[in-house]
């Protein structure tokens, strides 16, 4: 069972749905989540961030 890494909720994805680059909306906190890698599972929040602009100190 996955869980949505922002929240932890437990997500409800079938196993033969999960291949990397996949993307999911977490239920819960409305996080997009990113199939990062397969065995294991590891999801990553994809951060919308719309802006064009990175002011990173
Ligand atoms: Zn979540």
């Amino acid at each position: 069972m996955a869980v949505c890494p922002e929240c932890e909720a437990p997500l409800d994805i079938e196993a033969d749905e999960i291949e990397e680059g996949r993307v999911f909306d977490c239920p819960e906190c409305g996080a997009e989540l990113e199939v990062v890698s397969t065995h294991p599972t590891v999801l990553d929040v994809i951060e919308k961030d719309e802006g064009e602009e990175k002011d990173e100190i």
